[in-house]
């Protein structure tokens, strides 16, 4: 039975949190002489007071549009932080461990070691699959987080949800969904199952469909007591102002998205169906994100050519299971043709 008393690490059950002058004073007023902040504003015009440090307007918003509570919602300075912010409130540096499958997103391992947290690598199959006997005989008293991400980064397939949640059940620790290329799927979320899961966190962003990487917004959503725990640990203002306001402001065109959602899942079935009809495309496989995972032939060389023409693609062929394989985003219709007759020109070389 999952018990969250029992995962979050003792010094984060014992901490008293910071707490800054926007906690301690939530009305309005006149005169705000609380937080040093520069009375005269700012040059700017502009975001010259600190920003609400649990985003209560945005996440408003947030949770109309996924049907999740605010309450089972945090905000993170990218899904990086909210990744992060799983090692530092569950993990203990040095003692506990955390099942990942490769190949994956790299930022599981990479914050892992930042956080001297060992890493299992269960890999996926060679179908790309969860091998769910091998993670349940992997996990031990240590085991504290699964990752498991879906649509998967780099393979593009979905996970199957049922394996998933099954190794939840099974499990008192966390298990993570990161659905960073959920709005390219026609999978449903896991969100709709977080209340039977108390011990599943899913993980969003506006970085890909919504077109804002550059604003650093990711959501994660679990538990009201799990959401407790973020709250306790994250920096007073990890989410700035400027970024409030705009998602907000995103948040009302949500339709726009959707269209631009549904013209780059039409542009991945026409470069899919252009790429298998070219010689030295060995394999693209089904996407359900917004890349497709091509193995070619001189997978190296192609790389290189491609980047010569100006197209950067991601190499990907040092990955497991991922011999030979190149990472490629969906583009504009436009960038997809001068993709497909590149690729094109350097297999008739
Ligand atoms: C791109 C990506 C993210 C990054 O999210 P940010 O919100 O930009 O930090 C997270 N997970 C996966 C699998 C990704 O591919």
């Amino acid at each position: 039975m999952f018990d969250l008393s029992k995962i979050v690490r003792q010094n984060i059950q014992q901490l008293k949190p910071y707490s800054s002058a926007r906690d301690e004073f939530e009305g309005t007023a006149d005169v705000y002489l609380d937080a040093n902040e520069n009375s005269f504003g700012s040059v700017l015009k502009a975001y010259h007071r600190y920003p609400d440090p649990l985003q209560r307007n945005l996440k408003k918003q947030i949770a109309e549009l996924k049907r999740v509570p605010a309450e089972k919602i945090f905000l993170g300075n990218g899904s990086d932080e909210c990744i992060d912010l799983l090692y530092r409130c569950f993990c203990n540096p040095g003692k506990d461990n955390v099942i990942i499958s490769q190949p994956t997103y790299g930022m599981y391992e990479v914050s892992a070691n930042i956080n001297d947290i060992a890493v299992k690598n269960i890999p996926l199959t060679a179908e790309f699959a969860l091998d769910e006997a091998a993670i349940t005989k992997a996990i031990d008293t240590a085991t504290k987080i699964i990752w498991c991400c879906s649509p998967n980064n780099p393979t593009g397939n979905n996970l199957d949800a049922t394996v998933m949640e099954r190794l939840a059940r099974g499990f008192d620790g966390l298990l993570v969904v990161d659905e960073a290329y959920a709005d390219f799927s026609s999978a449903g979320s896991f969100t709709s199952r977080l209340e039977q899961l108390p011990n599943v966190v899913v993980l969003q962003t506006f970085s890909k469909a919504w077109g804002l990487a550059g604003l650093r917004l990711g959501m994660a959503f679990a538990s009201p007591e799990i959401i407790a725990v973020f709250n306790k640990v994250k920096p007073p203002y990890n989410i700035n102002e400027a970024t409030q306001l705009k998602v907000a402001k995103a948040l009302q065109h949500a339709g726009e998205v959707q269209k631009m959602i549904d013209r780059l899942v039409k542009g991945r079935a026409w470069l899919q169906e252009q790429l298998q009809l070219q010689e030295g495309i060995l394999q693209v496989f089904p996407s359900a994100a917004n890349f497709l995972l091509v193995r070619c032939e001189s997978s190296r060389e192609l790389y290189h050519y491609l980047l010569k023409a100006g197209v950067v693609v991601r190499d990907r062929s040092s990955a497991l299971h991922c011999e030979g394989c190149l990472r490629i985003t969906i583009g504009t219709d436009a960038e997809n043709t001068l993709l497909v007759n590149t690729i094109q020109s350097f297999y008739k070389l």
